[in-house]
């Protein structure tokens, strides 16, 4: 079931970091962000002064921290990462924030995860690029500001709507990285082929791109599946048979639907007659948090024209219950 959900574990990173772009040029899409950002960075490079600070949404798996990465290194400096719930503290944070050094990029995952001591100490270092260090506990704590060097925060988040309104406006460009055409993904299996080694058929790359829920880390993750089944039960090339047997096998549906996306819909038509039901009620039905159905399986299924958001609810649309091979309800009183 992993092999369609769109986050990534330690594991499946250590095979993406191979097929990461290393440069903005590399980046397939989004040409709108990446010409934004382009202008951002040269323009600071110009100066010789750190850019501002960037914030990036957009669902899982479509290249926020592939671009933080871009940045650090199109700037020519280096990259740290943190993430939000990796922040328990907010003196974890500071520690953080007073180790960087002039120009650095700290990319933070996340970001809306922050609890809210850390947010509010964050916002301060990337306005003011001082940290105030707490020294002693109880009636006796002092805190002794500490200056920091000017540094870039790169921050990721789901959805750029989650940030408080006051570190959001702490971020000098915000970039919204949208689901990739499937023209866009077939260069994005076109050029991880090339660095696997492996020949890719143009008719296989246009199957697997079409299941790729518009992601590139799915893409990806696809692409070695059909590598796979190609190396242990085809010839080794990556041709059309190859995937449509290895999209079978992983049950990879025609929209490439992953389990929460399913979970979602399947939900949606059997145990609310197609809605309309609120999010918290569909959340609790599918065993996920509102947050996570929102912000990952949503997106997708909406713009898919799966599901449509009305004041009163969630709804599923006809092509729902289609593509569950369902029949639509027939509306009352017809
Ligand atoms: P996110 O941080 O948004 O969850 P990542 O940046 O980790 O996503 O990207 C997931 C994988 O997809 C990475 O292996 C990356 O190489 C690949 N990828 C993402 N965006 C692109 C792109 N525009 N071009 C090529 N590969 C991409």
């Amino acid at each position: 079931e992993r092999v369609v959900t769109s986050g990534a574990d330690d594991l499946e990173r250590a095979a993406e970091a191979a097929l990461r772009p290393r440069a903005l040029a590399d980046f397939v899409g989004q040409a709108t962000v990446r010409d934004q950002l382009s202008l951002v960075l040269h323009a600071a490079l110009g100066r010789g002064v750190p850019p501002d600070h960037v914030l990036l949404s957009g669902p899982p798996g479509l290249g926020k921290t592939t671009l933080a990465m871009i940045i650090a290194g199109e700037l020519g400096t280096s990259f740290r990462v943190t993430s939000g719930p990796a922040i328990q503290h907010a003196g974890d944070l500071a520690a953080v924030l007073s180790s960087l050094e002039e120009g650095e990029v700290l990319f933070i995952d996340e970001i809306h995860r922050l609890a809210r001591p850390a947010e509010e100490l964050l916002y301060v270092a990337m306005e003011d690029f001082r940290v105030d260090v707490v020294v002693g506990k109880g009636p006796g704590a002092s805190a002794i500001p500490l200056t920091l060097p000017p540094f870039t925060v790169v921050g990721a988040t789901t959805r750029a709507g989650l940030l408080p309104a006051p570190l959001r406006d702490r971020f000098g460009f915000t970039g919204h990285l949208d689901f990739y055409a499937a023209g866009e993904l077939e260069r994005v299996l076109v050029r991880s082929a090339g660095l696997l080694g492996v020949r890719l058929d143009a008719d296989a790359a246009a199957e697997i791109a079409s299941r790729s829920r518009g992601t590139p880390r799915i893409a990806n993750r696809l692409l070695r599946r059909v590598r796979d089944w190609a190396q242990v039960r085809g010839d080794g090339g990556l041709d059309l048979r190859a995937a449509r047997a290895a999209l079978e096998v992983y049950e990879v549906d025609a929209l490439g639907l992953d389990r929460l996306d399913r979970g979602v819909l399947e939900a949606l038509c059997t145990r609310f007659g197609g809605g309309p039901v609120g999010l918290s009620t569909l959340a609790v039905s599918v065993g996920e948090e509102p947050d996570t159905v929102e912000t990952v399986a949503e997106p997708y299924l909406v713009r898919e024209g799966l599901m449509g958001r009305t004041p009163r609810g969630r709804v599923a649309t006809p092509a729902a219950w289609t593509h569950l091979g369902l029949t639509p309800p027939q509306p009352d009183g017809l």
